[in-house]
């Protein structure tokens, strides 16, 4: 068998390659080997591309999302045998840390939290290794399809845990979702299971808020020609939305949020930011407004499994473009290009 993979390596800012690199081992005992079937790219994997997040370096596979057979395991693993289709969670769970043991995946220090295609080599090649295999990854159940189930590897759990339940969206609230990419898409998706009055969608780009009805959003707001404030204080008696969840990453979203939240309600930020936003304390702190912040811990991926597999949540729609594993780097020219190409989610197909 060969012992060479071809995988998608970061060569410092603006610079991959489908490079020709050694196929991955067990190294600990409770790692797995996972053959890699489908993958997807990340908006995250922009970022990195683009030099924003240090900690990657050169030389790294990208990617967290994945999902595969396992190939190998160590003999610490206990739940995960080879043969096994599975879900890799873009969160890695040590399982017995102090922030595991509260279900806070994402803030791991046993060795997990957010490290493959990031600390440690990542999805985007033909096989990859995930450590702590029992509590990193998550049987495919009967009767989806590995697409449905690769959209619960980062976005779905994002969306639902950082923008809907952070935010304690309730049957009755006006939910603003600023930012309706794959992550707020699954906002708006997640907001839908708790019976929201309105869900307004706000965003730039006019085929972002089409995307955004059919997630169910019933209202959708182009900033660039609507004042998104006056259309969501038109929908409250003059008070503003109950949740307003930020999922851009930049500060005049996150001011956004400040400005569209009722007093007593909730500002969800899910969005990554790079530089400082300014918060407005001067007219925040008589008005009782809570502001969340998060990492996507994935405590939330059996109970999507569960609503995918019971089709209480359809996960198809957010897949618009389909390539061959070797074709890695058009999939990734057409992601980038969203705004043209109309992409969401592409997935790639070993
Ligand atoms: P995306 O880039 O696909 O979507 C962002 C959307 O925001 C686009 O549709 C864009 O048109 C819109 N937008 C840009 N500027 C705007 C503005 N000023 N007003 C209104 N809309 C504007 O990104 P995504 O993949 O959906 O991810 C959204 C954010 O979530 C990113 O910052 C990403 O890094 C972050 N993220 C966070 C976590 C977490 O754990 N907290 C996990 C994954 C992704
Ligand atoms: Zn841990």
């Amino acid at each position: 068998m060969s012992t060479t993979m071809h995988a998608i390596v970061y060569h410092g800012p603006g610079r991959k390659a489908w490079d020709e690199v050694p196929k991955p081992t067990v190294q600990a005992d409770t790692d797995a080997v996972v053959k890699v079937d489908t993958v997807t790219i990340c908006g995250t994997d922009l970022h990195i591309l683009k030099g924003d997040v240090a900690a990657v370096t050169d030389g790294r596979i990208l990617g967290h999302e994945a999902v595969g057979t396992v190939e190998e395991v160590g003999p610490g693993v206990k739940n995960v045998k080879p043969g096994d289709r599975v879900l890799v969670s873009c969160i890695t769970a040590c399982g017995a840390c102090r922030y595991c043991r509260e279900s806070s995946y994402g803030q791991c220090i046993g060795g997990g939290g957010w490290i493959l295609g990031h600390k440690i080599d990542g999805t985007q090649a033909e096989y990859v290794r995930v450590p702590f295999a029992d509590t990193s990854t998550y049987a495919v159940p009967q009767g989806v399809t590995d697409e449905e189930v690769l959209m619960l590897a980062d976005i779905g759990p994002t969306g639902y845990e950082v923008g809907v339940l952070n935010g304690r969206v309730s049957p009755g609230d006006v939910v603003a979702v600023v930012g309706a990419g794959p992550v707020g898409l699954s906002a708006i998706m997640g907001a839908k299971l708790f019976s929201p009055a309105h869900v307004v969608a706000i965003d730039l780009a006019d085929a972002r808020l089409e995307a955004a009805k059919q997630f169910g959003a019933d209202i959708t707001v182009n900033p660039s020609r609507e004042d998104a404030v006056a259309i969501v204080r038109g929908l409250t008696q003059g008070l503003g939305a109950d949740v307003a969840i930020e999922a851009v990453g930049v500060a005049s979203t996150f001011e956004q949020c400040a400005a569209l939240v009722r007093p007593g309600g909730t500002v969800a930020n899910v969005g990554v930011h790079g530089g400082p936003a300014t918060l407005h304390l001067e007219d925040l702190w008589i008005r009782n407004v809570t502001i969340t912040t998060g990492l996507v811990d994935t405590y939330s991926t059996p109970t999507l499994l569960k609503l995918l597999a019971t089709h209480q949540v359809d996960l198809a729609r957010f897949v618009t473009h389909r390539f061959a594993m070797g074709d890695f780097l058009d999939a990734y020219d057409t992601f980038a290009r969203a705004a043209e190409t109309g992409a969401l989610k592409v997935v790639l197909t070993s």
